[in-house]
């Protein structure tokens, strides 16, 4: 299947943000999944224009709230594959309260961040992945705060699928997006998708001289979480990979009558029945 559209990306030439548009499109397809049962829904920023470039249903929403849009999405219609997008100022400053609950919640969907540590669209200030020191136009004497770090955050969350990837490393991303989309719970992925026009540190070099496969270390092993904290920690959250993973029961198989038949595919009239039978304990 085809998950290319014939809109044109306006990235800046060079934006990591063109290999993400990529891995998803490819993994769909390896996935044999179908344009009509995919939804990309994404939130503001650079990054968030990605829902426009992929052949699938979309939805380019507001700030910070792709997240409440994807879970909504998906609990009307289990049957169809839900990723989330957007950057990190969208992800980890307005949206951070979304993305907790989202991961605690284990809602069967796919979040993807593409995390350039700036923010892009607004030309360059500090995003809440920047490193401390980091001189933007919005910390000119250099950022003085600490920052965040997804890993660790996603998984003390309770995301039950944790990964992070390197826009550069089409291979691992396109197979991490796969096993992200498989995996039955929430799945966060955290891309290094480097900002070349505006943050001139973390470039495409800097991340290839600094970045550990977590394939690479012997005996690594994701279903270990307290192995996946220490390693975060020993590397400094400079890992590829697979980081985390537990099985657990997502969200749709926990909530109390839960319908069969997702709302999406039911007859008005017995949406409007089950929606009153549903308010009826709060009236
Ligand atoms: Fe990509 Fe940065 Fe250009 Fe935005 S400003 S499109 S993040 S390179």
């Amino acid at each position: 299947k085809d998950f290319r559209n014939s809109v044109k990306p306006n990235w800046c030439p060079g934006c990591g943000d063109f290999s993400v548009q990529a891995a998803i499109q490819r993994a769909a397809a390896n996935l044999n999944l179908s344009p009509e049962n995919l939804a990309v829904i994404s939130g503001i920023g650079c990054s968030g224009r990605i829902s426009g470039y992929i052949r699938s249903y979309g939805l380019h929403g507001i700030h910070g709230r792709a997240l409440p849009i994807a879970q909504g999405v998906k609990m009307g219609n289990r049957d169809l594959t839900v990723v989330a997008a957007g950057g990190d100022g969208d992800g980890f400053a307005i949206g951070i309260g979304h993305t907790i609950h989202a991961m605690r919640r284990n809602m069967d969907i796919t979040y993807i961040v593409m995390d350039n540590q700036i923010y892009g669209l607004t030309k360059g200030q500090t995003s809440p992945r920047s490193e401390d020191g980091f001189i933007t136009s919005s910390t000119p004497e250099g950022s003085i705060e600490k920052a965040l770090s997804p890993m660790e955050m996603a998984i003390t969350s309770g995301a039950s699928f944790v990964a992070q990837c390197f826009s550069a490393d089409i291979k691992e991303l396109t197979a991490t997006v796969e096993a992200g989309i498989q995996h039955k719970g929430f799945s966060i992925i955290n891309v290094y998708s480097p900002c070349v026009t505006y943050n001139k540190v973390n470039t495409y070099d800097w991340f290839k001289e600094n970045l550990t496969k977590l394939n690479d270390i012997e005996g690594y092993d994701s279903s270990n979480r307290e192995l996946a904290m220490n390693t975060l920690m020993k590397h400094d959250s400079l890992v590829t990979g697979i980081v985390y993973q537990e099985e657990r029961p997502s969200y749709q198989e926990l909530v109390k009558g839960y319908a069969e038949q997702p709302l999406a595919h039911m007859k008005p009239e017995l949406q409007s029945e089950l929606f009153q039978e549903f308010v009826k304990e709060f009236i």
